[in-house]
C-alpha cells in the first residue's frame, strides 16, 4: 500500500489509457486530446490560461521565477520546498528576500505586508499553497487578498501541488497556481501545469525568459491546442483520463470533500492514541505527525503491515513521518494505517493497543458522512 504524499499509485484504468500506441503530437487526434485537457485543467484550476510543461514540477517553478520576476522576488521559506524558490533565484541571479520560519510554522500575513511596504522592488511573491516538507498549509489567500490591495502589480506565485486537486483553492488573487502529474493527480511523474491569471500572461508577453521554460512560447501554442516542444503525450492523455473520471464520478467538490474528511478523521484518530500533529495549520493533503519513533513505526508500517508511508527531510528527517491523503485513496486505506499506527506504537512499547485509532477514525469518517 503506497501511502507516501507523492509519489502517488496510478489507477489501473489511467495505466490502461496510457497503454495505447504513442499518438505523433503533431495531429489532429492529439489536438483533440490536447483541446479537452486544457479545458479541464482550465475548470481545476479556475482561471483564465493555463500551460502543461514537460518536466517535473520544480521546472514550472524555475519557468515561474524566470517569467514572473522583473526585479526582486520575495520567497516564503517554512520548509524545503519554499527553501526551493530561493535557491532558483539564487541560480539565475535574481534578486530575492525570503522569510524563513520553522518547518511547522506558517508564514505571518503581517510580516509579508510589512515586507513588500518597505521594499518597494519586489514585484513577484513565490509561497506554497501546502509546504510538503511538514504537510503545513500557508495562509495564501488572505495573504494574496492583502498584497492586491496595496499593489495588484505583484504578482502572487503559490505552488499547489499538493494542493490543486486536494482542496478547492479560491484563485482569485493568484497570478500563477504551479501543479504537477504524482501528487493528488496520481499519474507517473514528468508532467508540470501552470494556471496563469490575464495580469500573468500580459506580464509574460514583456518579460519572457529563457528558451524551454520560455511561457510566452508555451501560451502562444497551447491557446492553439499544441506545444512549442514534443508534448509529453503519453501523460497528457493519462491526465485527461484521470481528471474526466473524476469529474464524471462525483466531481471535484466531492473529491474535495472527502479528501477533507479523511484527513481530519485520520488526524482525530492519531490524536487519540497520543500521536502529536506537526504542523500548527495542517494541510489536508497528508497527516505529519512528530515523534522521534518515526523511522522505527515506518519500519513496522513496512515490514509488517504492507504499508510504505513517507519520513522526513534535512534536520527533521528522523522526527516526522507522513501519511498521503491526495488523489484516489479508499477509505478502508486510510482507517488501515492508522490502525497499523496503532500496532507498531503497542509493539514498541508506546501504548498499549485497544483499538482506538480505528474506532475514532470510524466514528469521524462515517458519522461524518
Ligand atoms: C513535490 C513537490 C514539488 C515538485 O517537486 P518535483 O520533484 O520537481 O516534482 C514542488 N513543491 C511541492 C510543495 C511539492 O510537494
Amino acid at each position: 500500500m503506497l501511502l507516501t504524499p507523492g509519489p502517488t499509485p496510478v489507477p489501473e484504468f489511467v495505466r490502461k489509457a496510457m497503454a495505447d500506441i504513442t499518438i505523433h503530437h503533431r495531429t489532429p487526434e492529439f489536438e483533440k486530446i490536447f483541446k479537452e485537457t486544457r479545458e479541464l485543467l482550465l475548470e481545476i484550476f479556475d482561471m483564465p490560461e493555463a500551460v502543461m510543461l514537460a518536466s517535473s514540477g520544480t521546472g514550472a517553478m524555475e519557468a515561474c521565477v524566470t517569467n514572473l520576476t522583473c526585479k526582486k522576488a520575495l520567497t516564503i521559506n517554512s520548509g524545503k520546498f519554499g527553501e526551493r524558490f530561493g535557491k532558483i533565484c539564487k541560480s539565475f541571479d535574481i534578486d530575492f528576500v525570503e522569510i524563513k520560519s520553522e518547518w511547522n510554522t506558517p508564514v505571518c500575513v503581517d510580516t509579508v505586508i510589512d515586507t513588500i511596504k518597505n521594499d518597494s522592488d519586489i514585484d513577484a511573491i513565490f509561497i506554497q499553497l501546502c509546504e510538503s516538507a511538514g504537510g503545513l498549509r500557508h495562509p495564501v489567500e488572505q495573504i494574496a487578498a492583502e498584497v492586491k490591495k496595496i499593489n495588484p502589480n505583484i504578482m502572487i506565485v503559490a505552488d499547489g501541488i499538493t494542493a490543486i486537486g486536494v482542496e478547492k483553492v479560491d484563485t482569485s488573487n493568484l497570478d500563477a497556481v504551479i501543479t504537477g502529474s504524482q501528487k493528488a493527480f496520481m499519474l507517473p511523474p514528468g508532467l508540470a501545469m501552470i494556471g496563469l491569471s490575464n495580469a500573468a500572461v500580459a506580464k509574460i508577453e514583456t518579460n519572457a525568459k529563457g528558451y524551454y521554460f520560455n511561457l510566452s512560447t508555451e501560451i502562444k501554442k497551447q491557446k492553439e491546442n499544441t506545444t512549442a516542444w514534443t508534448a509529453a503525450t503519453t501523460l497528457i492523455i493519462g491526465l485527461k483520463e484521470i481528471l474526466s473520471h473524476i469529474k464524471n464520478n462525483g466531481g471535484f467538490e466531492a473529491l474535495y470533500e472527502n479528501t477533507a474528511l479523511r484527513a481530519s478523521a485520520t488526524r482525530e484518530a492519531l490524536k487519540a492514541i497520543t500521536c502529536e500533529i506537526y504542523p500548527q495549520t495542517p494541510a489536508n493533503a497528508m497527516t505529519t505527525i512528530y515523534t522521534e519513533h518515526a523511522p522505527a513505526i515506518r519500519k513496522i508500517l513496512k515490514t509488517k503491515y504492507n504499508v510504505n508511508i513517507a519520513g522526513g527531510q534535512d534536520h527533521i528527517k528522523n522526527l516526522i513521518f507522513r501519511i498521503n491523503h491526495m488523489g484516489l485513496v479508499e477509505d478502508f486505506e486510510a482507517s488501515w494505517v492508522v490502525n497499523a499506527v496503532e500496532l507498531a506504537m503497542d509493539e514498541l512499547g508506546l501504548r498499549e493497543f485497544d483499538g482506538t485509532a480505528n474506532k475514532v477514525f470510524a466514528q469521524n469518517m462515517f458519522k461524518g458522512k
